[in-house]
């Protein structure tokens, strides 16, 4: 196996050979967010002053969609700090940017920022990485899930990618809210309410349907496009110790003028290399990871992420190879012989006896506590 280096062992041989100005703040990114600021407001003006037909309703639905999901990357962005570099003015512009997402500012760095950048793919504290094997036995959830069919729960997956950023953000909230200073809280609670009052109230402004156009259709949209990403990030490598974002993380390509649309959101190794670069400069990033290290370095077209995504069950086993724990089917991930190209079964396991009885262990507690608790 190859050896692993943390995130700062990459940046600093990169580093020298990029121009320092890839490392100032780029306030220019703020003219896009206000584009799409401006897009979403005469998209809520249009539905709430006229009436028109649903058709057309719908053409803006999906406009109001691809704004909302673009200032969320814009707002990850900010809230890195790669934009303005004053703390409050960071975490306004970065509320306003990620309004829409109901994520407040606060709650997004703790998760992202000390959380997800500090512990990637690491099986216990990265709160994205999808469990292991040996989560499975411990949850009864995940074991009535394996036992449907993969592509229907391909299928699913897919189609819960309009929801999941929304939900797994109120399960962020609620699992760290304890972890804020006391009196930090009342603020985070703000900043997680404010934006659902606002939507809430607009339902009663608009009315149901006028609503639905306005703001829940574009929100499941925006979660589609946001989620199409963050499921290629980290979900086809492999589990690491050590934070080797080289090995942990896949950069996905997009036509430029995607790229152009949602802020270089594509780049996310480099994204993980250098956080507190804006992603306009990761173009400049890529191409030398590409000159010292092409072997180790994970890139394809974001449309064969998605097709990769479908094709392998969502379950680590051993660190580095995917499992369908139903059918014992096993695929390597990447960087261990996972081929986007042509995905095929590694092998065919039957788990482990010391496995299964751990599993059967756990199985019979779950039944006992049931019992209990009936
Ligand atoms: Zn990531
Ligand atoms: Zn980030």
């Amino acid at each position: 196996m190859k050896d692993l280096h943390s995130f700062a062992w990459y940046a600093a041989r990169i580093s020298p050979h990029l121009p320092k100005k890839v490392f100032k703040p780029v306030r220019a990114r703020l003219w896009g967010g206000l584009a799409y600021l401006l897009l979403t407001v005469a998209g809520f003006v249009t539905i709430g002053a006229f009436n028109l037909n649903p058709l057309i309703y719908l053409a803006i639905a999906f406009v109001l969609g691809a704004s909302f999901a673009a200032m969320g990357f814009l707002g990850h962005e900010i809230l890195h700090g790669t934009v303005v570099r004053t703390a409050w003015l960071r975490d306004l512009l970065g509320a306003i940017a990620f309004w829409p997402l109901t994520t407040g500012p606060k709650l997004w760095r703790k998760w992202h920022n000390l959380t997800h950048h500090v512990h990637t793919q690491h099986e216990e504290n990265d709160p994205d990485a999808w469990p292991t094997f040996e989560k499975l036995a411990k949850s009864k959830f995940l074991r009535w899930v394996y036992k449907l069919p993969h592509s229907f729960r391909a299928l699913a997956s897919f189609v819960s990618l309009s929801v999941q950023f929304t939900l797994h953000s109120s399960r962020m909230l609620h699992l760290y809210m304890k972890e804020f200073n006391p009196k930090k809280r009342p603020a985070v609670w703000l900043e997680a309410i404010l934006p659902w009052a606002s939507w809430i109230g607009l339902l009663f402004w608009f009315g149901p349907v006028k609503w639905f156009f306005a703001f829940l259709l574009p929100l499941l949209i925006a979660n589609f496009i946001v989620m199409m990403y963050i499921s290629t990030n980290h979900r086809l490598n492999p589990i690491t110790e050590i934070n080797d974002p080289l090995a942990n993380s896949l950069t996905v390509t997009v036509p430029k003028w995607v790229d152009v649309l949602h802020f270089n959101f594509s780049y996310h190794t480099e994204h993980h290399l250098f956080p507190g670069m804006s992603s306009k400069y990761y173009p400049l990033v890529k191409e030398q990871i590409k000159r010292m290290w092409p072997e180790r370095y994970h890139e394809m077209p974001l449309t064969q992420a998605l097709k990769a995504l479908w094709k392998t069950p969502r379950l680590y086993y051993n660190g580095e190879e995917l499992v369908d724990p139903h059918k014992g089917n096993v695929f390597a991930s990447l960087g261990h012989g996972l081929n986007p190209q042509d995905i095929s079964l590694k092998r065919k396991e039957m788990l482990s006896l010391e496995k299964r009885k751990l599993f059967e262990e756990e199985k019979q507690k779950v039944k006992r506590e049931n019992k209990e608790g009936v």
